[in-house]
C-alpha cells in the first residue's frame, strides 16, 4: 500500500531492561522504494521474547492452579484473595514495572500486560487488584513522589508487603473528576483532610492510598493535588463494600475522610499537579484496563472454543455450524487486533513515548471487544451459558467493568478525538 504507516517492532539489544517490543519506528513510508539498507524491508516482529514467554507461562500455570479452584467460590462471596495477593508479591507480580532497587521486578509494561492479562483469563477480579494497585497507587508515588517517599512506600508496594489504592473518583464527580470536592487545607506542618471517595478497587485492603483532594479552588485542575494517606491515620475510614455485579472478588469501597491529618511530607508531587499527574498515571492505567480486557477476552474465547466442540445438537457438534463458527472467528480476529493495540501502547510505554491516544485506543478497542465476546460466549453455550456451572457466565458479569473503569468509552473517544484534533 502506497504511504501506509508502518510500525516495526524488534526485539532489544540484550542490554534491554525489559520489553522486546520496542517500536522503534512509526512513519509513513512507500513501499514502491523496497527494503532500506540494513533491515527486512518492513518486518513486523511481534513475538515475545524468551523471558516473556516464560513469564507468560508461568504466570498462566499460577493462575491455573492457584487461582482457578476458587474463582467462583470467591465470587459467590465476595472474598478478597488476600493470600493469593501476597502469593503474587512474592512472585514479583505486584511491582513489575518498578526497578530492582525498589522492591520491583525491573521489567516494563509488556511483561506487566502479559502478566495481568493471564491473570485476568482465570479471574478478572485478580487482574484488577493487580492493577489498580501496580498502575495507579504505586505508579503514582513512583512517577511524582521523591526519593524519600519513594523509598518509604514503593519498595514496600512493589514487593506487595503493602497493598495499594487510588482514589479520584467521588460520588458526584466521575468522568468529570476535575470536579472534585474533597478538600486539603494546610495547617502549619499538616494537611487536613475533608471529603468522600468513591469506587475506590482495593479500598478496605489497602495498606498506602493515593487520594486527590482540591487545595486551591480558584485554579480548577491546577488546584488539585495527590496525597499519601497510610491505612491507619485517624480521621480516615474506608466506609461501604460496594456489592457488585461483577469483579466480585475484587474490593470497591468508599473512602472517608473527616479532619484527617496527614503530615505535610505526605503530598505527593507538586501543590496543583495532583490531577495533570493523574491524567499521566492513567495514561498507563489505561494499557493496564485493556489487559484485563484481553485476558477476559480470551478467556471467554477458550470456553466458548471447547464446549462448541463437546456440544452436540441435530446430530453433530455446534461447532460445525456456520453460525457458530463465525462467532468463534470474529471473536478470535479481534481478540488479536486487541491485543496488538495493546502491545503497541505498552512497548510505546516502554520505550519512553508518550501513549495517551494509544492507551485509550486500546483501552476503547479491547474494552468493546471483551464485552462482545464474553456475550457471544453465553450465545454459545446456549442456556449453559446462564448458569453458573459454567465460565460464561461470570466473564459475561466481570467484563463489563472495562468498558467503565478508568474513563468509560465515551470519555475514552473524547481523549482520543482531542488528540486528533489538537493540531
Ligand atoms: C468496579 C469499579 C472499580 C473502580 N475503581 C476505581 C478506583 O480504583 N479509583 C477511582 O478513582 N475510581 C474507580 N472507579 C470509578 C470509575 O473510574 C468511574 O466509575 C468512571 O470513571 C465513570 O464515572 P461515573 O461512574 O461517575 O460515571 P459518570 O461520569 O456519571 O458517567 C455516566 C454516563 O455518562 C457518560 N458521560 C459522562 N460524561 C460524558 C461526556 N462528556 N460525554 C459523553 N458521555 C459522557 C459516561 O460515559 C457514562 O456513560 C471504579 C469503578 C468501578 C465500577
Amino acid at each position: 500500500m502506497q504511504g501506509s504507516d508502518t510500525c516495526i517492532f524488534v526485539p532489544p539489544v540484550t542490554s534491554a531492561p525489559s520489553s522486546s517490543y520496542v517500536l522503534i519506528e512509526f512513519q509513513s513510508r512507500d513501499s514502491s522504494v523496497g527494503p532500506r539498507d540494513g533491515n527486512s524491508g518492513g518486518t513486523l516482529d511481534f513475538q515475545l521474547n524468551e523471558e516473556q514467554l516464560q513469564l507468560k507461562k508461568s504466570v498462566r500455570e499460577f493462575a491455573e492452579r492457584e487461582i482457578k479452584p476458587h474463582v467462583m467460590e470467591w465470587d459467590e462471596a465476595g472474598e478478597f484473595p488476600l493470600a493469593t495477593i501476597k502469593e503474587l508479591g512474592k512472585l514479583g507480580l505486584m511491582g513489575t514495572i518498578f526497578p530492582q532497587e525498589y522492591g520491583g521486578a525491573g521489567m516494563g509494561y509488556v511483561e506487566y500486560v502479559t502478566a495481568v492479562e493471564e491473570l485476568s483469563r482465570v479471574d478478572g477480579s485478580v487482574g484488577i487488584i493487580v492493577a489498580a494497585h501496580t498502575s495507579l497507587c504505586t505508579n503514582h508515588i513512583f512517577l511524582a513522589g521523591n526519593e524519600a517517599q519513594k523509598q518509604k512506600y514503593v519498595s514496600k508496594l512493589a514487593t506487595g508487603e503493602f497493598i495499594g489504592a487510588w482514589g479520584l473518583t467521588e460520588p458526584s464527580s466521575g468522568s468529570d473528576a476535575g470536579s472534585a470536592r474533597m478538600t486539603a487545607v494546610r495547617r502549619g506542618k499538616n494537611w487536613v483532610l475533608n471529603g468522600t471517595k468513591t469506587f475506590c478497587t482495593n479500598g478496605h485492603y489497602a495498606d498506602v492510598i493515593v487520594v486527590l483532594a482540591v487545595t486551591d479552588r480558584t485554579a480548577h485542575t491546577h488546584g488539585i493535588s495527590a496525597f499519601i494517606v497510610e491505612k491507619d491515620t485517624k480521621g480516615f475510614r474506608p466506609g461501604k463494600k460496594e456489592n457488585k455485579l461483577g469483579l466480585r472478588a475484587s474490593d470497591t469501597a468508599e473512602l472517608i475522610f473527616e479532619d484527617c491529618v496527614i503530615p505535610a511530607e505526605n503530598l505527593l508531587g507538586a501543590e496543583g499537579q495532583g490531577f495533570p499527574d493523574s491524567m499521566r498515571i492513567l495514561d498507563g492505567g489505561r494499557i493496564s484496563i485493556a489487559a484485563l480486557s484481553l485476558g477476559m477476552a480470551e478467556g471467554a474465547y477458550e470456553a466458548a472454543l471447547k464446549y462448541s466442540k463437546q456440544r452436540r445438537q441435530f446430530g453433530k457438534a455446534i461447532s460445525d455450524f456456520q453460525a457458530i463458527q463465525w462467532k468463534l472467528a470474529d471473536m478470535a480476529t479481534e481478540i488479536d487486533a486487541a491485543m496488538l493495540l495493546t502491545m503497541r501502547a505498552a512497548s510505546m510505554k516502554d520505550a519512553g513515548l508518550k501513549t495517551t491516544q494509544e492507551s485509550s485506543m486500546a483501552k476503547l478497542y479491547a474494552s468493546e471487544v471483551a464485552v462482545k465476546c464474553a456475550n457471544e460466549g453465553v450465545q454459545i453455550h446456549g442456556g449453559y451459558g446462564f448458569i453458573k456451572d459454567y465460565p460464561a457466565e461470570k466473564f459475561y458479569r466481570d467484563v463489563k467493568l472495562c468498558t467503565i473503569g478508568e474513563g468509560t468509552s465515551e470519555i475514552q473517544r473524547l481523549v482520543i478525538a482531542r488528540q486528533l484534533l489538537r493540531d
